[in-house]
């Protein structure tokens, strides 16, 4: 049977990186991607501002939107305090499976619940069926178009609280201007964009930064 892409990412993490070590998980995952197959993981020069994000924040409770293979799952779980929890949404089967066996192989499993749905089923259950109160970090990286829909569950699901932080990215490629257009007239978000490049490529792509005041 022909394998996936994805899978085929698997076995190159599987096979050249360091059991338990999440830096070699992400450096694999690069040297692949960069090399052998363009796949849509936020990169190591995205990654940057992402760990930077994550560090500034010191989350508690992260939510991710859009897993995939795992690779900013393990990025953001590599950097989370003792006792912080990452939920990260994805709802392509394949690609959870996946993400399972790099969390594990990164050996982050601990600190990563993959929930397996649409993010506007898993959002609003996130009160009651996953013990969230609030929301300190949010990473949205699932289609673009759920972006500005997603952020108004998020409000309206009382998920955000005074100083949350969301990170959005692709907001230029493949862009998310409806999002944009949302939380740069909103004065509940105080935003700051970061350019950078598209993952493995020379074209630009910036992250945005939106702070939830309240
Ligand atoms: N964050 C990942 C990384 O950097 O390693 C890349 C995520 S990839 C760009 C987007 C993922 O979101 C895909 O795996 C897709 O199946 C998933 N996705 C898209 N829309 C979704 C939705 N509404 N709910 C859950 N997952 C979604
Ligand atoms: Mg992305």
């Amino acid at each position: 049977m022909n394998q996936s892409k994805e899978q085929r990412i698997l076995n190159f993490v599987l096979q050249n990186a360091v059991r338990g070590d999440p830096c070699s998980v992400l450096d694999a995952i690069d040297k692949y991607c960069s090399q052998k197959e363009w796949a849509m993981n936020v990169g190591s020069e995205k990654g940057v501002i992402l760990d930077k994000t994550v560090e500034e924040v010191s989350p508690s409770v992260a939510l991710e939107l859009g897993t995939y293979c795992g690779y900013s799952g393990v990025r953001i779980a590599r950097r989370l305090k003792e006792g912080a929890r990452l939920l990260t949404v994805e709802f392509n089967p394949e690609f959870a499976a996946i993400a399972k066996q790099m969390f594990e192989f990164a050996g982050v499993q601990d600190k990563v619940r993959l929930l397996e749905g649409p993010s506007q089923e898993v959002i609003p259950q996130l009160k009651k069926k996953y013990e969230v109160d609030t929301l300190d970090f949010v990473f949205l990286d699932h289609w673009k178009d759920r972006y500005a829909p997603d952020t108004i569950l998020l409000q309206e699901c009382n998920l955000l609280r005074k100083g949350s932080v969301l990170l959005a990215d692709n907001v230029i490629i493949p862009g998310a201007p409806e999002f944009l257009n949302y939380i740069r007239n909103n004065s509940h978000f105080q935003c700051t964009n970061y350019p950078s490049h598209l993952e493995y490529m020379k074209a630009g792509d910036a992250m945005e930064k939106a702070v939830f005041l309240g």
